[in-house]
C-alpha cells in the first residue's frame, strides 16, 4: 500500500446515527501490546462505530477485535482507500463519500438504503 496520511480535519458521519463523528484515540489490544490508534468515533452513547483511513467503518469488541462493516464500504478510485460518508440526505438516502487521504479528492455519491446492519441488537 502506498503511503497513507489520514487528514485530521475530516468529518465522517456515523453510518447508524448520521451524526458527525469526533476524533478519537482507540486503545487496541494486539497480541500483548496495547497501542493507540487514531480514528474517528460516534459520540452517541452505546454506538460502537469507528472510522479510520485504513479500516474504513468498523466496530470493536472490547478493544480487541476490529470488525469491518461491509455495508459501508466504498473504495477511493485513486488510491483504493476506504472512504467516509461526508454528507447524508435522509430523504433520498443519498450519501456523499470522500477520501480521507491527504491531498486526495476522491469522492462518490450513492443513493438508496444500504443493507440493514445485520444482528438485531
Ligand atoms: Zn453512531
Ligand atoms: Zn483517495
Amino acid at each position: 500500500m502506498s503511503f497513507v496520511t489520514m487528514r485530521n480535519d475530516l468529518q465522517p458521519i456515523c453510518p447508524a446515527h448520521h451524526v458527525p463523528m469526533v476524533p478519537w484515540m482507540l486503545w487496541l489490544k494486539l497480541d500483548v501490546n496495547v497501542s493507540p490508534k487514531p480514528c474517528y468515533a460516534c459520540a452517541t452513547t452505546g454506538c460502537c462505530y469507528h472510522w479510520d483511513i485504513v479500516q474504513g467503518y468498523f466496530t470493536t469488541r472490547e478493544g480487541e477485535h476490529i470488525e469491518h462493516d461491509m455495508n459501508y464500504w466504498q473504495k477511493c478510485e485513486h488510491d483504493g482507500l476506504p472512504m467516509y460518508v461526508a454528507d447524508f440526505e435522509s430523504q433520498k438516502s443519498k450519501r456523499t463519500w470522500k477520501c480521507g487521504q491527504l491531498g486526495c479528492t476522491g469522492s462518490r455519491v450513492t443513493e438508496g438504503p444500504s443493507k440493514a446492519t445485520a444482528a438485531s441488537q
